[in-house]
């Protein structure tokens, strides 16, 4: 399973950005971007009826597995998270969640991709980029004791209480 989840990774072209598209016909985003929708083809309703969807990068871990061997000459060091992250467009996205320790990842924590350096190939130097996931909040570790992170509205608060 973990080595599945890795070797898909790395067998993945690198995207600059979250650019996918969207069948016009049932609605189904996809990432990357298809040509024909398997929800429509058997009808062939989606045929020439796709349009650019860019995906928000909000997301929540699906899955994970730490990885302890490095991909050869990819700037990262060890070990990292390699995650499943579930989009709320609906694409399932797979990249390296940075920014938090490993045993602070947990299936559910909000992340959102940014765009870092993933490698440095040749004496070129040429730079590749990609999306990796930082953690949308603060890990629970570090949110100082007894503050919440939104805190009820006071008894008798006037206005429109957002739920
Ligand atoms: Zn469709």
């Amino acid at each position: 399973m973990a080595t599945s989840i890795a070797r898909y990774w790395r067998e993945t072209p690198r995207r600059y950005n979250l650019g996918g598209n969207r069948c016009q016909n049932c609605r189904t985003v996809y990432f990357p971007p298809r040509s024909v929708c398997p929800s429509c083809s058997v009808h062939r309703q989606s045929l020439g009826k796709f349009e650019p969807f860019q995906l928000s990068g909000e997301g929540e871990v699906h899955s994970f597995t730490v990885v302890h061997d490095p991909a050869e000459g990819f700037d990262m060091q060890v070990p990292y998270v390699l995650a499943l992250v579930r989009t709320p467009e609906g694409p399932t996205l797979t990249g390296q969640v940075v920014d938090v320790a490993p045993e602070e990842v947990r299936i559910g924590l909000p992340v959102r991709a940014t765009f870092r350096k993933l490698r440095e190939e040749g004496p070129a130097g040429v730079i590749h980029y990609g999306y990796k996931f930082t953690p949308t909040g603060a890990p629970a570790s570090v949110r100082p004791a007894g503050v919440r992170p939104d805190p009820p509205p006071a008894p008798g608060a006037t206005g429109t209480a957002r739920a």
